[in-house]
This record gives structure tokens, sequence and C-alpha cells, in this order.
């Protein structure tokens, strides 16, 4: 730099500014991965150059990618876990922007006092990244084919039209997001495979398993036309514990689907039938019976274990 009154300024060239950052970012409110199909390409900003006057050049605006609870996230060539995002607001820099480069200023020595040299900025990370989620919901609904388990969930959640778009096949868990009151929400999955799969000697349940991992409770669905509802509850019981015993610590609540078709009388006999230490409640999703209280109850033992708050 030269100025009027000082010929020799000496160099002045700032710093580059560093690129942007590609962060992932946990976010309590989001419930799927869904929303990140359309959204292939992520391409954070470019670092400013630095310029005279020593000033540094801005760094490219970060960006975030939202992300639910129990995501983790993989590199796509070697297949490694890179990070894992469990709480809310947790940040982590997935792919960092590249670093700038230094300008001339930092360049003069004494013996050279107006360098030409500056150093570039470095490139950014580049890369085929995956994202898996291994939490899906608070309540995993459990119950043998024909239970009510499907239309039950689009009972609970038909206030949602969150669950209408996705299109799921029928071994992907059915999630929906139960409004509840004040704005308040929790996710229910239907966690085919387990039973069936367990039924049919398949074993598909371990594939799903790792959805219900983090699950706080386990909606046991029986259907009011069980010939035996004890028994099926304890068949079930049986089949989760057969793929992993620590699923028989979570909370357990049974519905009596299709309450519809019962009496009072009836009811008054199942009810004795079934474990006393285990909460119930008598449901239909025809007519609406006992929906309401069975979200209460859910919330409530959610709510118990300080899951939601
Ligand atoms: P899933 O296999 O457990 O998902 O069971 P579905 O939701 O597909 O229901 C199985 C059958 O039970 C269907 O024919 C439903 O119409 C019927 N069903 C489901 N809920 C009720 C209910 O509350 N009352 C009566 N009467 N039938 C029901
Ligand atoms: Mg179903």
């Amino acid at each position: 730099m030269r100025t009027k009154y000082n010929a020799l300024a000496g160099p002045d060239g700032g710093d580059g500014g560093r690129g942007g950052h590609i962060i992932l970012r946990g976010n309590k409110n989001t419930w799927t991965l869904l929303p990140l199909r359309y959204y292939k390409n992520v391409l954070a900003e470019n670092g400013e150059a630095g310029s005279g006057n020593n000033c540094t050049g801005r760094f490219g605006k970060d960006i975030y990618i939202d992300v639910p609870l129990g995501t983790i996230a993989r590199d796509e060539t070697s297949g490694s876990k890179e990070v894992e995002i469990m709480e809310d607001g947790q940040e982590v820099i997935w792919l960092k922007g590249g670093r700038g480069g230094l300008g001339n200023a930092r360049f003069a020595t004494p013996t050279n006092q107006a360098p030409e040299h500056a150093q570039p900025g470095e490139p950014g990370v580049e890369g085929w990244k995956i994202l898996e989620l291994k939490v899906l919901a608070d309540v995993g609904l459990v119950g043998f084919p024909n239970a009510g388990k499907s239309t039950l969930l689009s009972v609970m959640t038909a206030a949602t039209p969150k669950i209408a778009d996705y299109a799921f096949t029928t071994l992907t868990p059915q999630l929906g997001m139960v409004e509840y009151r004040d704005g308040k929400s929790f996710c229910i999955a239907d966690l085919p495979g387990i039973i069936e799969g367990a039924a049919e000697g398949k074993g598909l349940g371990h594939r799903f398993l790792r959805h219900i991992e983090r699950n706080v409770a386990l909606l046991f669905l029986i259907p009011a036309d069980s010939p035996d509802h004890r028994k099926e509850y304890e068949i079930l019981r049986y089949e989760l514990e057969k793929y992993n015993p620590e699923l028989l610590d979570k909370r357990f609540v049974i519905a009596i689907s299709k309450s519809d078709l019962l009496d009072e009388e009836l009811i008054g006999a199942i009810r004795k039938e079934l474990p006393p230490d285990i909460p119930h409640i008598f449901i239909s999703s025809v007519t609406q019976m006992g929906i309401q209280a069975l979200k209460d109850l859910l919330w409530s033992i959610m709510n118990e274990d300080g899951q939601h708050t």
C-alpha cells in the first residue's frame, strides 16, 4: 500500500474468510428425515476473499440441517458412523468449511516488507453422506395382525396431515403424530414385523427393533373379540422378550380394541382377566370410545418418566 503521506505503508491484504460449515442440529420438534429427501445437494457458501486495508473476508454462511433426535450420520463410502444427534439444540459440524487463506500482510518480514505472496484458502470438504434415524416414536404399538393397529393410528393421528403424504411400505413402521392438548404432541408408531415376523418365524423383528429402542411406552393392542385376552397379552409379551429382554423394562399399557363389540357385562369380565399391574383401557376406533382417555393415559406415563417436559 502507498498513501499520500506514506509511500511505503507496507502490505495490507487481509485474510480470507473460512467457507461455510454444514452443521447438523438436533430439533425435538422434527420427527422424520423425510423432508430431507428433497434436499439432496447441500452446498455451503464460500468464504469471502480478504481485501486491502487488512480487511478479513466474511465467513461463508453456515448451513444448518435440522434433524430429529436419534439421527445418525454416516459417511457413504466408509459406512462409518460420524455423528449421533441425541439432544435438542445439539450442533455438530458435519462438513467443515475450508479455512480462509492468509493475506499478504501476514508474510511481511524485515527483509521482504512488501510480499506479493498470499496464501490461498483451503478448499472445502465434499462428500456423500447418509442420515439414518434410530428413534422413531414415544409410543410403540404392539399387536397381532388385525388387532386394529393401523386403524387406531389413523384415528389418533387423524387431525394431522403429517402422515398423509408419507408413502411407507408395509415393512416400514407407520408413524403418526398425536396432537395432544395445548399444542403438545407425541409420536406413535405401528411396528409391523416384530410380531408378524416372529409369528412367521422370519425374524423380521430385528430390523425394527432399533426403532423401538427408545420408545418410552409400548401399547399392547388386544382386540375385543380375542378368544383369550390375557393369553394374547402373554404371547405378545413373550415374543418381545424373545427378541430383546430389555423391552420388558418399558412402560406397558393394554388397550382392548374394537370395544364397540362389547357390552358392560363383557367389559367387566375382560377387566377381571387382565393383569392387575398393567394399566388398561377399553377403546374403539370406530366410535372413538376411550380414545381421548388413552391419549391422556399415554401422556401421563410419558411425563412420569420425565421425557416430555
Ligand atoms: P392391524 O392389522 O392391527 O393394523 O389392524 P387393522 O387396523 O388393519 O384392522 C383390522 C380390522 O379390524 C379391519 O377390518 C378394521 O376395520 C377392524 N377394526 C379396527 N378397529 C376397529 C374398531 O374399533 N371396531 C371394530 N368393530 N372394528 C375395527
Ligand atoms: Mg396394519
